[in-house]
Formats: C-alpha cells, structure tokens, sequence
C-alpha cells in the first residue's frame, strides 16, 4: 500500500553553477540563473510503501511522518535561500532534481524501516512542473 503525505515550503535560489560565469549560466539555466535569486512555493509530496499494520490499521505512524519531513524539509528549507543557507546548495545547483534527491537522501534514513519503505518524492516547484525521484535505481 502506498501513502502520500504532501507538504508545502518556500524557498528562493539561484539556477547557476558556481563553477561557470554569469553568460555560461544564463546560457544553461535562463533567467533563473539571476544571482538575485527568485523564489517557489514548493509543493513537495512524499511516498511511503508498506502494509497496514493489522492492529493499528496504519502503514506508518502519520505524526511521527509529519514530524520527519518538518524535521528534515520544512523546518531547514521553508523560508531559505537555498544557496546561500541550505547545504549541500552552496556547491550543488538548487534545480528541483537535485533538490528532489536531496530531500530523498535526507528523509530515507527515518522512514525506512521493516516492512515500510520511502517509495517516492515528488517535488512541484510550480503548478506546472514536477519531478519524482525514487532513488539511485530510478533516477
Ligand atoms: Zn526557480
């Protein structure tokens, strides 16, 4: 059985490498490579797989799920400037992908346990755009 819990933050970034000049970044990444930055309202939604547990009628304990993303997501990104605040976006490019893999490295170690698996993250950064990411296998 799969469980979604979805979870909104707001962050701001910069899209450049900083290895490459600003015409090389503007080149690769448009106007999102202004090193002013501009911001997202991220929606992200994470996926956990297991069984419902036969007593308690649950897959995961819902609080301490909420708890984990708050911990690990919300509370370091909601509100960042991912580049300049949140690592490793000093040195990585704070695309959705690699903020999508990011999120997944960091909740994976609480959520996977006997019986229950982190499945997928999928991060909106607009009502348009998405991306899943479900770990070195399929991404
Ligand atoms: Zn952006």
């Amino acid at each position: 059985m799969l469980l979604t819990r979805k979870v909104e933050f707001s962050a701001s970034h910069v899209c450049a490498d900083p290895g490459r000049n600003d015409a090389e970044n503007y080149a690769l990444y448009g106007a999102a490579a202004n090193p002013h930055g501009h911001g997202h309202n991220y929606v992200l939604e994470v996926t956990v797989d297991g069984q419902a547990d036969p007593v308690t009628g649950m897959v995961v304990d819902l609080r301490e799920l909420k708890q984990v993303i708050e911990d690990e997501v919300v509370e370091p990104m909601d509100h960042r400037f991912l580049n300049r605040e949140v690592p490793p976006f000093d040195r990585v490019v704070p695309t959705t992908e690699n903020i999508a893999i990011e999120i997944w490295r960091r909740l994976r170690p609480r959520i996977d346990r006997a019986g229950v698996s982190l499945k997928n993250v999928r991060l909106y950064e607009t009502a348009d755009l998405y991306v899943d990411y479900g770990g070195e296998a399929c991404g």
